[in-house]
């Protein structure tokens, strides 16, 4: 029998992505899967209903009914509660899960013994880079902070000689060097300007430096494990402040980006370091979702202090939703590929690295130790 894959259409509040994207479509029911499609699921990121249909899917209306038929549900985040409700005992779903923030729902998944895999807890390592869908989201969030930062900039930001004189290159600062920050970097180069980045980790200096931009060197190393950054000694964090605040100072434009994984986003720009910002320069916070580098973010705003602008935008891939869903899509597919056998049947060995490292909730039990013990703490 072909497994039955449901794409409800996202109900988060401005969430423009589409959890699959045609051409996966047209891949999965070439390979014998049933793909339904809830009617505008991909409107708002540029993918028609027709579209699918094209593509083999079945497109249908009925949001409840599409999840209560599903043997596999995708979606782009985390179920809400209706959503569960819906779903049959033993429907795979896979999402961004976010787990540690979402314990209501990771409960009712397990009440509702749904078998879930979180995106998000992904091992990363060689073989799941096709499936990382942190990395192509982070991605898409770099690209556009730049083009956010650049779009408030009272400036050019490349050199410019004309005839009504030369304008110099603005000068723009990263904080965090990681996927986004990277990305932020690539594109501010692109854009013609002269870009300093810096990280914890000190791995991170020779990427940025293989982009043509200027690492800032602090005597410590950081990284912890799996790669990540570890959290910074009491003197660490007092020189990584002085050089930050020295750099911030001297910046048009600054990016931050700096994240440790399950826990609240770094501080590193205080409010004194802002008002010793030139007016007119503006700071765009990438971790305004887990509560931002800088003490004056406001998450989801755009604010001026001290003539300084600070954009604190929230889920920032959802703004460049087409190739955000098409590269999101692809990780899925190549995710897929380990959930469903040749013959297109559900596998229900998860002990692959991959798959057990992203199960979050399987036969009523929480999988993920995190969230597990916040539940066994709460209830
Ligand atoms: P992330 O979003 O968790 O963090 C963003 C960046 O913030 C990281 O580079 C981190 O070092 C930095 N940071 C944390 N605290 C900081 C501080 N106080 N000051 C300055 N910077 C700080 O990270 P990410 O972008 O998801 O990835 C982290 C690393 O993992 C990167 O090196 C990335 O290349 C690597 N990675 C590896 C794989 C793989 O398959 N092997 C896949 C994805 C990412």
């Amino acid at each position: 029998m072909p497994v039955r894959i449901v794409v409800p259409k996202e109900v988060a509040v401005s969430e423009r992505r589409v959890a699959l994207v045609p051409e996966t479509v047209k891949a999965l029911t070439k390979s014998g899967s049933l793909v339904a499609i809830e009617a505008g699921a991909g409107t708002a990121a540029g993918y028609p209903d027709e579209a699918f249909r094209q593509a083999g899917a079945t497109v249908e209306t009925d949001h409840a009914g599409l999840l209560r038929s599903a043997e596999i549900v995708l979606k782009v985040q985390v179920p809400t509660l209706e959503e569960v409700e819906a779903l049959r005992p033993g429907t795979v779903v896979v999402a961004l899960m976010n787990p540690s923030r979402s314990l209501e729902r990771v409960a009712k998944m397990r009440d509702a013994k749904v078998t879930a895999f979180a995106l998000d807890l992904l091992p990363r390592i060689t073989r799941a880079q096709g499936m990382d869908v942190l990395s192509s989201q982070a991605t898409v969030a770099g690209y556009r902070a730049a083009l956010i930062g650049a779009g408030l900039l009272p400036k050019f930001l490349p050199m410019l000689t004309t005839a009504a004189g030369t304008i110099r290159p603005a000068k723009v600062l990263v904080l965090g060097a990681g996927v986004a920050g990277l990305m932020a970097i690539a594109t501010a180069r692109r854009l013609g300007v002269i870009v300093e980045g810096y990280d914890v980790r000190r791995a991170a200096g020779e990427q940025v430096r293989s982009l043509g931009a200027k690492f800032l060197e602090l005597q410590i190393n950081a990284e912890g494990a799996g790669g990540y950054a570890r959290e910074l000694t009491d003197e660490e964090k007092k020189q990584e402040a002085e050089m930050v605040a020295k750099a911030v100072a001297d910046a048009d434009l600054v990016i931050t980006t700096a994240a440790i994984p399950g826990r609240r986003a770094p501080i590193l720009v205080r409010e004194e370091m802002v008002a010793r910002m030139r007016p007119g320069s503006v700071l765009v916070d990438l971790a305004a979702e887990t509560g931002g580098n800088c003490t004056l973010t406001q998450p989801g705003e755009t604010v001026v202090r001290d003539g300084v602008t600070i954009a604190g935008p929230l889920n920032l891939p959802s703004q460049l939703p087409f190739h955000a869903s098409q590269m999101f899509s692809k990780n899925l597919q190549s995710f897929l590929a380990l959930l469903l056998t040749k013959e297109g049947a559900r596998v229900t060995d998860y002990s692959d690295e991959v798959l057990a490292g992203s199960l979050l909730v399987s036969d009523g039990t929480v999988r993920h130790a995190p969230p597990a013990d916040l539940l066994r703490g709460g209830t």
